[in-house]
């Protein structure tokens, strides 16, 4: 008994690498007295090759292994549910303890893109999302936020085995569960590992992140790390913004407007331009009056408008605008000379679409 307690408290020691990127990698190598390369093989071995058991590791010693054996693990977050819409788009769950949390894959043609959560739950409570309304339970670790896109990447590399060829994530976006810039440490280092060569490898163009707008936190990345940012803009005045997002109240338009500035000022990442994302509330923010609003407020934004249909959720007083009403509005921005698109509803049978994951 004495052993068992003493054998859990060991193990709870351990330290989990995928909690690392290649600076934290090379820290723990060196300390543990080896050589700075160590640190990169070690990337290659989990993103590369995607092996996660150190005895597989054919270019370390069995000395080291049996040192990393000793001092640290390689745990992925635990898989318990796998859910398919009828348009292809696959809901993966996570339990961490007693908590869900959700990553939506979504194929098209020729690419998917992964839609990664960054929080059990959301402490922002945006009045038109399932996530706000499921209050917030706490941040990811990076392993619990890298260990979304390793599985997901790596079930599809199985399935390829088997024949079953799905395309290949292209797009990574972090707009599951959660406000990523409430996480901000431990994001950074997740967006890190997604970028490096030595990890997923991704192009800054092709990872957006984003943020209903907490300015100091965007602020603080301005120059730091560089990828695509999407702002939850959703109206185009202070009054309705306050009204459906409360951390208005705190960031109002201008400060956010103004962080996203000194963003792109540093930022090469997708053209320096932003997406704006502006969820479609009937007779809340969608008559040609609020078009013109928003014309006016991002007049001097390098900006593209994502307009996203609302995907319903439970006890909410909102409706979606109609089809009328959003292509109206299109129009009007286009008119104006904005880029305009319209987001696909997907997955929304399986409850997979934005807005609507909540841990059940
Ligand atoms: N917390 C971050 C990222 C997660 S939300 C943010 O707010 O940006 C991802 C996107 O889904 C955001 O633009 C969010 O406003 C939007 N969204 C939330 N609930 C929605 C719903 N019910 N229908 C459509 N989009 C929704
Ligand atoms: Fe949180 Fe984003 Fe949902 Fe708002 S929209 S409650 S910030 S997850």
């Amino acid at each position: 008994m004495l052993q068992e307690i003493f054998l859990k408290k060991n193990q709870k020691k351990k330290i989990n690498l995928l909690d690392f990127d290649l600076t934290k990698m090379t820290n723990f190598f060196l300390k543990m007295g080896e050589k700075k390369f160590r640190a990169i093989q070690m990337m290659e071995w989990i993103y590369k090759k995607y092996c996660i058991k150190f005895n597989k590791m054919s270019n370390f010693s069995n000395t080291l292994k049996n040192k990393l054996n000793s001092t640290s693990i390689i745990v992925l977050p635990k898989y318990v549910k796998k859910i398919k819409s009828l348009d292809g788009t696959i809901k993966w769950n996570f339990l961490f303890n007693t908590e869900f949390i959700e990553t939506i894959y979504i194929p098209e043609k020729k690419r998917a893109t992964l839609c990664i959560s960054s929080q059990v739950g959301c402490v922002l409570k945006c009045g038109f999302c399932a996530t706000g309304q499921l209050g917030y339970t706490r941040n990811l670790q990076v392993s619990e936020i890298i260990g979304q896109i390793w599985f997901v990447i790596n079930k599809l590399n199985q399935y390829k085995l088997k024949n079953l060829i799905l395309p290949t994530i292209t797009n990574i976006v972090m707009m599951g569960m959660g406000e990523p810039l409430l996480n901000l440490k431990n994001v950074i280092i997740a967006i890190n590992i997604i970028l490096s060569k030595y990890g997923f490898n991704f192009s800054k163009n092709k990872v957006t992140l984003s943020t209903s707008g907490i300015v100091p936190a965007i602020n603080k990345i301005a120059g730091k790390i560089d990828i695509s940012l999407a702002i939850s803009l959703h109206a185009p005045n202070n009054h309705i913004r306050n009204m459906i997002m409360p951390i208005n109240k705190v960031y109002n338009i201008n400060l956010l407007l103004l962080s996203v500035k000194n963003y792109l000022s540093k930022s090469t990442a997708n053209r320096g331009i932003v997406t704006i994302e502006y969820v479609m509330l009937l007779n809340i923010n969608d008559s040609l009056h609020h078009a013109k609003e928003l014309v006016c407020l991002l007049k001097d934004i390098p900006c593209k408008i994502n307009l996203i249909p609302w995907n319903p959720i439970k006890n909410s007083l909102y409706k979606c605008s109609t089809y009328n009403r959003i292509i109206n509005f299109s129009n009007y921005l286009k008119n104006k000379n904005f880029i305009v698109t319209i987001r696909k509803n997907r997955g929304s049978d399986i409850n997979a679409a934005c807005g609507q994951l909540i841990s059940k």
